[in-house]
């Protein structure tokens, strides 16, 4: 089977669903892979270094839609995109089905075949190789520390000079997820004093392990909403978070937020008055900013500064590592190959006897399998 790698159509999206080098992998499975010209540009990959791992370069999108049996993208397609596949093709990528049903229409009407990445079962060990989430998270929380770093007028670490006697930055991060330990290593290698919270208890040993302190709120209550993934917390607790939070953002120097509950939007946790009580030049980084933002004065998309306080709402910063999160990403998309291709043989076979493949296909010939039943955890 031919699989087709088109460029990314959304603004400011610099990722591209295939590198050269995991072309020459699908080859080894029995692949043909054919690229739109340009698709790896903004990701520093050349239609050359594709045509040397064996790849077609074709000169439109339309050309790659039109043969593709299969098409790897990064984000959802959007309907103009769907339009161009061909009738009972696969398509693979974030999908996220709850947010776009007239997407999935779409999509059922062209009789396709889906595998969203972002309905992979992440509990299951055997899928963590394929977890774009994780490894985009990864790359957020590295990310953002280093945008922090930028914006803030001082070294990270402490230093003692002949010009004088530096401390070290203290770095407060909020949720420690895939993203905040990213954050929390990164934080903690460049020598800043690193501390946490999460309102789910079991990840202080993590954060410990990467150097950060996890400060604990003063209320009793579990944040664990299932899965791995947290919940909305009571009143009480929230009141006893705020006053530590508030605490935490008149001391700390630099505050970067990460904090999700899945399908609400993100907890407010840094309140206009808590940026006020920073010091001047003090830095938030906001994960959450596309998902409404965990800080109150947080603009999505933007970097703005108030009370002197420098709040960073980029919403692309993957795509501001697009080399790296390219590889990882389309590392992601070879494992899964690897499972659906089990023959090498350059077909595939959507086998819903396989946990992970069951929880990924939400749409298998036209006929919709989202949501797909809970897997069977050994
Ligand atoms: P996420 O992006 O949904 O949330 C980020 C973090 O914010 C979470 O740790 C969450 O607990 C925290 N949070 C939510 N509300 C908060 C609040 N009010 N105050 C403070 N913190 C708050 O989460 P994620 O990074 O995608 O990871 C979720 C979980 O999934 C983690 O436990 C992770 O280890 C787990 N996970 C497991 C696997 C696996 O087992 N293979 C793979 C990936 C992720």
């Amino acid at each position: 089977l031919l699989i087709g790698v088109p460029k990314e159509v959304a603004a400011g999206e610099k990722r591209v669903a295939t590198v050269p080098d995991v072309v020459q992998k699908l080859a080894k499975l029995g692949f043909e892979v054919a690229v739109e010209s340009g698709a790896g540009e903004a990701a520093n990959f050349a239609d050359e270094d594709y045509r040397a791992a064996g790849a077609e370069v074709l000169p439109g999108a339309a050309d790659v839609w039109a043969r593709a049996d299969i098409v790897f993208k990064v984000r959802p397609p959007t309907l103009e995109e769907v339009g161009m596949l061909r009738e009972g093709a696969t398509l693979v990528g974030f999908v996220w089905p709850a947010q776009n049903p007239e997407l999935m229409q779409a999509l059922q009407a062209r009789r396709a075949t889906v595998l969203a990445i972002d309905c992979l079962p992440r509990q299951l060990s055997r899928a963590q190789k394929m977890d774009a989430l994780t490894s985009m998270a990864g790359i957020s929380g590295y990310r953002a520390v280093i945008e922090a770093a930028n914006a803030f007028g001082r070294f990270f670490n402490g230093q003692i000079t002949a010009a004088g006697k530096i401390p070290p930055a203290k770095v407060f991060i909020a949720g420690a997820g895939v993203a905040g330990l990213a954050a929390i290593g990164t934080a903690a290698n460049l020598g800043a004093i690193v501390r946490a919270n999460d309102t789910r208890a079991e990840v202080a040993d993590q954060v410990v392990s990467l150097g950060g302190e996890f400060v604990k709120v003063d209320y009793e209550e579990e944040g664990s909403g299932g899965g791995g993934y947290a919940k909305v917390m009571s009143e009480g607790f929230q009141a006893a978070q705020r006053a530590m939070y508030a605490q935490q953002a008149r001391e700390v120097d630099i505050i970067i937020t990460t904090a999700l509950i899945p399908g609400k939007p993100a907890p407010k946790l840094i309140t206009a008055e808590m940026v006020q009580s920073m010091k001047p030049g003090s830095v938030i980084v906001d994960l959450a900013a596309e998902q409404g933002g965990n800080c109150e004065l947080t603009v999505p998309g933007e970097a703005v500064v108030r009370h002197g306080v420098t709040i960073i709402g980029y919403t692309d910063l993957v795509s501001r590592l697009a080399k790296q999160s390219s590889t990882l990403y389309s590392n992601n998309l070879l494992r899964m190959t690897e499972d659906l291709c089990k023959a090498k043989d350059g077909n595939i076979l959507v086998n819903f006897e396989d946990d992970a493949i069951r929880g990924l296909t939400v749409i298998r010939d036209g006929e919709l399998t989202w949501p797909a039943p809970p897997p069977k955890l050994p």
